[in-house]
């Protein structure tokens, strides 16, 4: 398979991992074949139970970590692009004194997506309260939160491009 041929939302993984996915998209069987693997629906449906969702892994995974005073669907981050949550860090003059806000957004699409993907964004956007960049360290926290990050990280983009795919 040529480069090329690789969707935008699989770019740089090995040809060997994305021509499977490809292959299973053609014949029809890629949704099937996600739904034997990510059974599970979750019920964080409202901002409110997100809000809980998060907290409930920071409290477990990030305990010296700055409050976060937001946490939000928003579905006016664009899929297929990079943003599948934010986090922002707001500084606000408050009573003579500088205070931060941290906010997270997480992309609507995942209040319908499996479980372990809705997960793996919010470990992503959690992991930022420590590491500002996508470095190594980053990615150690993530791995620290979510032993299978990685993983989740790759089957989230297939899931999306059968998604995509799906809604043509
Ligand atoms: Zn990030």
């Amino acid at each position: 398979m040529n480069r090329c041929d690789i969707p935008a939302i699989l770019a740089g993984y090995p040809a060997g991992l994305v021509e499977p996915v490809l292959h299973l998209l053609a014949e029809g069987r890629l949704g099937d074949a996600l739904q034997r693997r990510y059974p599970l629906r979750h019920a964080v449906r409202s901002d409110r139970a997100l809000y809980d969702y998060v907290h409930a892994i920071k409290n477990e995974c990030l305990r010296n970590t700055p409050p976060l005073s937001k946490v939000v669907y928003d579905n006016s981050l664009k899929l297929l692009r990079q943003a599948l949550g934010t986090h922002t860090r707001v500084s606000r003059v408050q009573g003579g004194r500088l205070k931060a806000k941290n906010e997270i957004r997480i992309a609507t699409v995942f209040r319908e997506a499996p479980e372990a993907f809705l997960r793996m964004i919010v470990v992503h956007e959690l992991a930022h309260l420590r590491e500002r960049e996508h470095d190594k360290e980053f990615y150690q926290l993530c791995r620290y939160m979510e032993p299978a990050y990685h993983q989740l990280e790759f089957d989230l983009r297939v899931w999306l491009l059968w998604r995509d795919a799906a809604a043509m």
